[in-house]
């Protein structure tokens, strides 16, 4: 199986966690907060597992905000999940590219970009700007 390397799309920083190892390899950790719970997730690098662990359990169907343990930023999409209508959570892949994730728990909706990154963040910033 394809292990990928993620880090943050927004400081670079590494979000992975050789400490901690889910499938036999470095877990990808994020902050989530749901339902005013605050905790850490973490999730299997290798492409295609749906592997993850989290500090505290999270309800199937519940709606996760995800951050970068590193700088803070909320890691949403602008892009939402065609099969569940929630936001996508992307990360981004050290080598390029991207993969969004749907935020909902228990929605197994995967995306990965290994190219067009450029275009994926640019529209994200002028979604964003928008609100501003
Ligand atoms: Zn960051
Ligand atoms: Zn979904």
């Amino acid at each position: 199986m394809l292990q990928i390397n993620f880090e943050c799309p927004y400081c670079k920083k590494s979000l992975m966690d050789p400490s901690y190892q889910i499938d036999d390899h470095p877990s990808l950790k994020v902050t989530i907060i749901f339902e005013n719970k605050c905790g850490w997730i973490r999730m299997s690098s290798l492409y295609g597992s749906t592997h993850i662990e989290s500090e505290h359990p999270i309800p199937d169907k519940t709606l996760t905000r995800f951050f970068c343990p590193n700088c803070g930023t909320e890691l949403r999409s602008h892009r939402l999940c065609d099969k569940c209508n929630a936001p996508m959570v992307p990360f981004k892949i050290t080598e390029g590219g991207l993969v969004e994730v749907c935020s909902r728990r228990g929605c197994e909706k995967h995306l990965a970009e290994f190219e067009d990154l450029e275009a994926e963040l640019k529209a994200f910033y002028t979604a964003y700007s928008s609100y501003m």
